[in-house]
């Protein structure tokens, strides 16, 4: 078993490692493999990529400390989480460490899931054997045009493949797609690749692009919040069949083919964290004080009709 694993800084509070006041309390305890160094992979976007000058301490505006894993399996019950995520860097030994992490999470009685690179399957199926039930697969380019710019160590080809592999190992919907939104792809592109995962059987969570200082992306503009509004609700749209009803001018969504009563009726959850059961990821990509891109918790509707532009 390693014996350092990271821990996201809200985790940390939540479970008492921390002393500091918590703006949102996470449902799920994100934490991610220890390795001293950054990870062999290098997306454009990501603190903890090999040629990134960013905080090894980051992912996303997350800053994740290190702690022994005896201290964290003790401080984990005092954070009511209702799921473990193991977030994974590549490194030489990972899946060793994945394992050690997970055998010794099996005697904690939580679901846990997994973001990984793509592994063979019966890697997932000695995951699974392990308390493993999701998978975050990340594709987050959602564009094969823009993939191996920002994604030069995988291809897109292999990361549906392995999105297919989860599904058939673990099952519909076990594979949660993570696709970043405001890498330069186009509003047309994320939602053929929403109909894609929908048509494979896995599920998608969504991200904001956030730019990190020292990674490569890091002039890069994040999305406008109501952008991320109208991926949202196509998201939603796909994944109940409704595509048809997303209009498009050009590759951008224009509006939506719904009635006032229809968008009324849209349930808040569209746009709050979408991802494994009880995941709520606060602050992952927001800053406090601002409107959030994913909420946490429930919004009121009339806020996020505003921002959708439905009502003044
Ligand atoms: S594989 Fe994951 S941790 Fe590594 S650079 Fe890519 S996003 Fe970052």
């Amino acid at each position: 078993m390693p014996e350092l694993v990271r821990v996201s800084y809200g985790t940390a509070i939540a479970m008492g490692l921390i002393r500091a006041k918590l703006l949102a309390k996470p449902t799920t305890a994100y934490l991610m493999t220890y390795w001293p160094g950054r990870c062999s992979n290098d997306c454009a976007f990501c603190a903890q990529a090999r040629s990134s000058r960013a905080d090894l301490e980051k992912l996303s505006r997350v800053v994740w400390p290190a702690f022994q894993i005896e201290k964290v399996l003790r401080a984990l019950p005092a954070g009511n989480f209702v799921r473990i995520c193991l977030q994974t860097i590549e490194y030489p030994g990972m899946l060793d460490d994945v394992f050690g992490l997970l055998e010794a999470f099996s005697l904690i009685n939580l679901p846990v899931s997994v973001s990984i690179t793509p592994v063979d399957s019966d890697v997932l199926e000695g995951f699974r054997s392990l308390g493993v039930d999701h998978i975050g697969v990340g594709l987050d380019a959602a564009s094969e045009r823009i993939f191996s710019d920002i994604k030069p160590d995988t291809s897109w080809d292999e990361v549906w493949d392995f999105a297919e592999r989860v599904v058939d190992v673990f099952g519909h919907g076990k594979a949660v797609i993570h696709i970043i939104v405001g890498l330069g792809e186009t509003d047309k592109e994320l939602v053929d690749a929403f109909i894609r995962a929908r048509e494979l059987g896995a599920d998608v969570s969504l991200f904001a692009f956030t730019p990190i200082k020292g990674t490569r992306l890091e002039n890069l503009k994040p999305p406008s919040v109501e952008r991320y509004r109208k991926i949202q609700l196509a998201r939603y749209l796909v994944d109940i069949g409704m595509e048809d009803t997303i209009i498009f001018e050009g590759n951008s969504i224009a509006g939506f083919a719904l009635s006032g009563e229809e968008l009324l009726r849209i349930p808040p959850a569209v746009f709050m964290t979408h991802g494994c059961p009880g995941c709520n990821r606060p602050y992952y990509n927001e800053r406090p004080g601002k409107e959030p891109y994913n909420y946490p918790f429930p919004p009121k509707g009339d806020e996020v009709l505003k921002s959708l532009g439905i009502i003044p």
